[in-house]
């Protein structure tokens, strides 16, 4: 049927299936007007983060990194990277030069982390990030060297210094026993004592956001945002010290990782989470939390098109009414077909949802095909347009900061969803700027900022630690 997809893009059973599922998926159909109320309501989430008083009962856990500023350019030296929490666990060796605006990776190896540890025991899990460690120097010939290492970590932490990191709770796909409230610092540098084949400095713990927001800030000096749409969603930005309230000392800012995936755990989005949502989040590992994140990224969006498949099937909108066991199975709908089904080229992405639904074991019609394509592309512009609303917050949030009229600032991005989804950044940024047209904002796609960054923020921290010492 693929040729025919061509001609039938532009008829007018095409445009009936659309408003079919137009009106099938209205509760997910976001104005403009329900975004500024969300944009509005996440403002004053982060207000609660940020006071001492009402810090402990707040949904958005605004933590502070201890990173106080972005790279100056004078950094240098040879770093270790260890990246863990997004698509891939990574280990990096990347080269800080001094005169140069440049970082390099010299080596960038994935590990596979395989399901049963990210779900085992917590000492296995570090066990097994020490022994990538291992073989990595093995193989670059540098056990003997006693090199820096950041480690990015991208999971809600509690952090009272650059090397010391509490783990609040896991997200995403992990639950490793015995590791939430524990340093995992300190876990990282047991699990690698026990083995005593190798030693290393581990000079810093971030948030790959921060990691995100300081590589960009290399580049762009006005970068003082980092975000992640990827596996997870989150984002961080520099705030100013007075209203850290938890952290002593008023002048200049420090970076806060706000975990804004977070936001709703208290209820604070009830009334625009739909059933699909509901169901997302109690066939989850962390039922109850993440809320936000459930609603937006990348371990979701599939999963999200899928159930709401299931019930346009059981409702007889779709395929005949008839489902397959395929269809019916939790993970069958990657968040990949999402983006192939919404390519630019419409008629190329129809004729993916047409493959992809037969891989279902499905036998789509053309109106099925179109009406999976418009599933597909109300989900991920409802998460595009979330994740605007609370970028917009936190724009606002910088621009009242400053006392400006107008706002001139750089987003760092990063993620799996916001670069491989072939519109999800444009109709991020097109929100964006609907929704504060006061701010120039400048969107910088991040070279690798959990990687890389990891390694810049231990270069700014070894040079800081210098001139202490001169
Ligand atoms: C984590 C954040 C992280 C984000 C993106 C979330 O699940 O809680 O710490 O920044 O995913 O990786
Ligand atoms: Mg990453």
């Amino acid at each position: 049927i693929a040729s025919h997809l061509v001609a039938y893009y532009f008829t007018e059973l095409h445009h009936d299936q659309v408003q079919k599922v137009d009106k099938f998926l209205y509760h997910l159909r976001l104005s403009e007007e329900n975004l500024m109320d969300v944009s509005m309501r996440f403002r004053r989430e982060m207000d609660k983060g940020l006071g001492r008083d009402t810090n402990p009962t707040a949904a958005v856990k605004m933590l502070p990194t201890y990173v106080r500023s972005t790279p100056d350019g004078t950094e240098s030296g040879d770093f270790l990277a260890l990246d863990l929490g997004g698509t891939n666990f990574r280990v990096l060796l990347v080269k800080v030069s001094a005169n140069g605006k440049q970082t390099v990776e010299i080596e960038n190896q994935i590990y596979v982390i395989p399901e049963t540890l990210m779900r085992g025991s917590g000492s296995e899990l570090f066990d097994h990030i020490a022994e990538c460690l291992a073989n990595f120097l093995d193989k670059l010939n540098i056990k003997d060297k006693k090199l820096p290492l950041g480690f990015t970590f991208s999971f809600p932490c509690q952090q009272t210094k650059l090397d010391e990191s509490f783990l609040v709770t896991w997200t995403k796909g992990f639950r490793a026993s015995g590791v939430e409230g524990k340093d995992v610092v300190g876990l990282l540098r047991k699990a690698i004592r026990k083995r005593g084949d190798f030693d290393i400095d581990i000079v810093a713990v971030i948030n790959d956001t921060v990691g995100t927001m300081m590589t960009c800030g290399y580049d762009d000096h006005h970068c003082e945002i980092g975000l992640i749409v990827g596996t997870g969603t989150n984002a961080c930005y520099m705030e100013e010290m007075r209203n850290l309230e938890l952290v002593e000392g008023d002048e200049g800012r420090m970076c806060v990782n706000m975990e804004w995936g977070a936001f709703g755990d208290d209820g604070a989005l009830d009334d625009l989470r739909t059933d699909f949502d509901r169901e997302i989040d109690a066939g989850s590992l962390n039922p109850g939390k993440q809320l936000f994140e459930k609603m937006i990224s990348g371990m979701y969006m599939g999963e999200l098109v899928r159930i709401i498949l299931v019930k346009m099937t059981k409702e007889g909108q779709l395929f005949q009414g008839r489902t397959t066991p395929q269809l019916l199975a939790t993970g069958h709908f990657k968040t990949s077909y999402v983006s192939a089904i919404e390519n630019v080229k419409d008629k190329e992405g129809l004729c993916y949802a047409e493959q992809t639904l037969r891989d279902l074991g499905l036998e789509p019609s053309e109106e099925d095909c179109v009406a999976v394509q418009r599933v597909c592309q109300i989900v991920s512009t409802r998460a595009a347009h979330l994740c605007a609303a609370s970028l917009a917050a936190v724009l606002r949030q910088i621009r009242d900061n400053k006392a400006l009229d107008r706002l001139r600032t750089t987003v760092g991005v990063d993620g799996s969803v916001y670069k491989n989804h072939p519109v999800f950044a444009r109709r991020l940024h097109k929100m964006v700027r609907r929704l504060v047209p006061d701010c120039d904002v400048r969107f910088l796609r991040s070279e690798d900022g959990s990687g890389k960054g990891a390694a810049m923020v231990t270069a700014v921290a070894y040079r800081l630690a210098k001139q202490h010492i001169e």
